[in-house]
């Protein structure tokens, strides 16, 4: 259930989009080719996080649209989705110069517009691909080899949603291990999508409820 209509959410997405390109708030705006806000499914269930653009993606103003990209496109296939049904993202929107790492401030000048983002799509899971945005997101240093394939939940943008930390794409390019662990960790999403809401801890189902349907299964709770 969205809190608003489809309808408003798109159009706050439109012009937060307006916003990013003329955002200067950090020194890559001077630097970058194109703003890659992100793109898909302004609707969607599922939203992807990345790290940065890189060159293919700093031209075409889209993200994931190289070497990376098109190994999502595929590990979406072999789940019977396409991009059309998902959001991809990044931590930031402008690429850092040699694709060197994202810095603090840099991540933290675009984080807001991420933050914007996920309270407008409002999606069930979010996939967190690589270090970067797992740590910024899981608001933790764990890295992503310790924690990938595991759902935890968080407040993001209002609401509680499932985070599914996975290694990034371009990582499982370099690594046959790395992308058999990619695709074992993809496997779970459609069931993941399936599940119900996270429910808060403390928020307990009146007994009458629960005795009225014995075979429902118990809710999840927070951070399992
Ligand atoms: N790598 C990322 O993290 N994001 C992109 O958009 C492309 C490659």
């Amino acid at each position: 259930m969205h809190s608003r209509s489809a309808e408003e959410r798109r159009a706050e997405l439109v012009e937060l989009y307006r916003e990013a390109q003329a955002c200067a708030r950090c020194p890559l705006s001077k630097t970058r080719t194109k703003v890659v806000f992100g793109s898909g499914n302004a609707d969607a269930d599922l939203m992807f996080v990345g790290e940065a653009p890189g060159m293919h993606e700093d031209q075409q103003g889209l993200p994931f649209v190289g070497r990376a990209g098109q190994l999502l496109n595929k590990l979406l296939e072999e789940i019977g989705l396409t991009r059309d049904d998902v959001f991809i993202a990044n931590v930031l929107q402008s690429r850092p110069p040699g694709n060197r790492d994202p810095q603090p401030e840099e991540i933290d000048a675009c984080k807001p517009f991420l933050h914007r983002k996920i309270e407008l799509i409002e999606p069930k899971v979010v996939c967190t691909l690589g270090n970067f945005s797992t740590k910024l997101l899981t608001r933790s240093q764990r890295g992503i080899t310790g924690v990938h394939g595991r759902p935890q939940v968080h407040e993001l943008g209002g609401r509680l949603v499932r985070i599914y930390p996975l290694f990034h794409p371009a990582a499982a390019l370099r690594s046959t291990k790395t992308l058999e662990e990619l695709r074992e960790d993809f496997a779970r999403l459609p069931a993941l999508l399936e599940e119900p809401p996270p429910v808060p801890i403390g928020a307990v189902a009146p007994v009458a409820a629960v005795a009225a349907q014995p075979s429902e299964p118990a809710p999840p709770t927070l951070f399992d």
